[in-house]
């Protein structure tokens, strides 16, 4: 049921709005949104509405590149599902969701194997089977893969199953607040970005698989405009729990460039996929020394994404760091036609600025690229705000203190399908939206959004964005000191004063989706601030210079919940301990060598 409303009220305007009522909102159309709607379209619930900020297909997922994770063993075939979770535990730095991981490794290799089915273009061996390569950490071969461009053809592969399915779409909305009274959620608030419209989704359950935060740094891997927060944001002001926000991964090998070179500046940070090292890429100094020896003898390269970014870091601050700020990165000894096959999205990519990768190396240097941290859910993925579910990369959970490549792609997916099976046992229509949560929740929040547009202020939406990227950089970035991040939480202060007074344009243009988006930021920066500061230790990503070691009564996770006054509210948690099957694993002690690949 679609209405348009008017609506008054004593003391505020409340614009004109759509209605829309539908038994589950799907907030996010990467690849978790659309798994969970084909899981529901399965089971028989059709009253399902996805929607994103961008046009069908464009989701974030498809940036995805190096592959994505799961035990079909078919090179290794002593590889199984018990020796992933051991591998992603073990990386986790032992402060991953036992029960999540295995609800992910467990299901992989069927969600694989439907994929195929579902036409996605894998890359296959000599004898047909679906290809599988090494990534970092990882006992055995199980990165399944399109060339490098995985997240592409599985999202374009999603999106032709959910469209044979007639699942609904609804392209550039962008939603704004959950509705919910702090216990239940009832819907939500957004508005159209084309025509500047607001609309009010009632809805029986809510799924936000808005993705993660890792554009909060000003070098970073994600499109200025995704990846910064809003699912986090939407489900803390919700009520919703946040967990493991300070776990924030810096990739290893992000593109360095010169950055005064208009050709390659807008490169710099970008993803280099760690697939090029998979494949056999070598990273030297500018001594031209292959400086992983020194860090990691054994695993080189290969070794968790944390041990090589951190080695690059150092390589780059004690002078062997090239002028862009990078180290190199080889793969010349591969010759051309494997490269292109293998790699064909870098190859281009680099061969369009001049470099080829089968002559020369390129230049990399860490960047932020993910955040292991986000909504606190159970095993089915609800919040504790009921009916208010969260997965693919809003959720926490699975990848702990640190994520393995090609983890996050499996996790859309395996709880894509969990959550829209929990949701189909109970749905019953879009459920009544009380008519209290329409006046206490929506309207004072629409007639804030209408008084915003159009506001006049001191500063430039852009400009506050870029000095709180670099606030987080500077911060909270690869080492972290208790005086550095206090600094930071001190400066968060001032920036939220100056957020409160920039120019914004109406509700169609950028500036009113940047500072909607600059407010998720704020949120996302302050729980990881402040989670880096409470946890006095260092564990996988977060690396504490100041506590350089890792302190088994740390062994917890940091929750994030909203205060009535002042500064978040931190608490922790303990970790459950691993099934037996996993711990059977993990005692096995399997790690990758990487000199098979030599
Ligand atoms: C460059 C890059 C390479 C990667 N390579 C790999 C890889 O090889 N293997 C791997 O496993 N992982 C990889 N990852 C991570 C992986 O791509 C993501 O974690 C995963 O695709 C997230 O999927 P998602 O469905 O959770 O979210 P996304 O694909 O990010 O989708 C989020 C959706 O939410 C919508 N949205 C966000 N906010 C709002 C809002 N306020 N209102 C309405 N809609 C909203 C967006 O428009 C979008 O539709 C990579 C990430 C990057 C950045």
């Amino acid at each position: 049921m679609k209405t348009d409303q008017e609506a008054t009220s004593d003391s505020r305007q409340i614009p004109a709005y759509d209605r829309v009522d539908v038994s589950v909102l799907i907030i996010g159309a990467g690849a978790a949104g659309a798994r969970t709607a084909i899981e529901l379209a399965d089971r028989g619930v059709d009253d399902v509405l996805v929607l994103g900020k961008r046009g069908h297909g464009d989701a974030h997922t498809t940036w995805a590149r190096g592959g994505i994770n799961g035990a079909l063993g078919t090179h290794d075939p002593e590889d199984n599902w018990a020796i992933h979770a051991a591998d992603t535990i073990n990386e986790g730095h032992f402060v991953n969701d036992p029960e999540k991981v295995e609800t992910v490794t467990k299901q992989m290799p069927d969600r694989l194997r439907e994929l195929d089915e579902w036409g996605m273009a894998f890359s296959r061996t000599d004898d047909g089977e679906i290809d599988q390569r090494y990534f970092g950490a990882q006992s055995f071969r199980r990165t399944a893969f399109a060339g490098d461009h995985t997240g592409e053809s599985m999202l374009n592969t999603l999106v032709a199953k959910a469209q044979e399915l007639n699942i609904p779409y609804r392209e550039n909305v962008m939603i704004t607040k959950i509705l919910s009274d702090g216990t239940r959620a009832y819907g939500a608030v957004g508005f159209d970005m084309d025509t500047g419209e607001f609309v009010l989704f009632n809805a029986g359950c809510v799924v936000l698989a808005a993705g993660g935060y890792a554009a909060i740094y000003n070098r970073h891997t994600s499109r200025d405009d995704e990846n910064n927060g809003d699912g986090p944001a939407l489900a803390y002001d919700a009520g919703a729990t946040l967990m493991d926000m300070e776990f924030v991964q810096f990739h290893p090998t992000g593109m360095a460039v010169d950055e005064s070179d208009p050709d390659w500046e807008p490169w710099s940070g970008r993803l280099v996929t760690e697939a090029v090292r998979g494949e056999g890429g070598r990273l030297y100094n500018t001594n031209g020394e292959r400086f992983m020896k020194r860090y990691s003898p054994d695993q080189m390269e290969l070794d968790a994404r944390d041990v090589v970014a951190r080695a690059i870091a150092k390589e780059i601050s004690e002078g062997r760091g090239t002028e862009n700020g990078g180290v190199y990165l080889d793969i010349s000894h591969r010759d051309a036609e494997f490269i292109a096959e293998r790699l064909p999205r870098m190859y281009d990519r680099f061969l369009e600025l001049g470099v080829d990768m089968a002559a020369e190396p390129v230049e990399v240097a860490p960047t932020a690229h993910y955040g292991m941290g986000g909504v606190r859910v159970d095993a089915y993925g609800e919040s504790d705000i009921s009916g208010l579910f969260a997965i693919g990369e809003t959720m926490a959970g699975v990848h702990g203190a640190n994520r393995l490549g090609g983890n996050s792609l499996a996790e859309t997916v395996a709880y894509g399908v969990v959550a829209g099976e929990r949701i189909a046992d109970r749905i019953d229509g879009p459920g009544g939206l009380p008519e209290e949560i329409i006046n206490s929740v929506f309207e004072p929040h629409v007639a804030d959004l209408a008084a915003t547009a159009g506001r006049s202020g001191t500063y430039d939406v852009d400009s506050v964005l870029a000095e709180l990227r670099e606030l987080m950089w500077n911060h909270a970035g690869i080492l972290r000191t208790e005086e550095s991040i206090q600094a930071g939480l001190d400066q968060l202060d001032t920036l939220r004063e100056k957020a409160a007074d920039i120019r914004i344009g109406d509700g169609t243009d950028e500036s009113f989706e940047l500072a909607i988006d600059l407010g998720f930021m704020l949120t996302a920066a302050e729980s990881v601030l402040s989670g880096a500061l409470e946890r006095t230790e260092s564990r996988g990503a977060h690396y504490r210079s100041d506590y350089p070691d890792v302190d088994d009564d740390w062994q917890r996770n940091i929750c994030f919940e909203r205060a009535d006054i002042g500064r978040m509210r931190l608490s922790t948690a303990s970790v459950a301990p691993p099934s037996k099957a996993v711990q059977s694993a993990l005692d096995s002690g399997y790690e990758l060598d990487y000199h098979q690949l030599e």
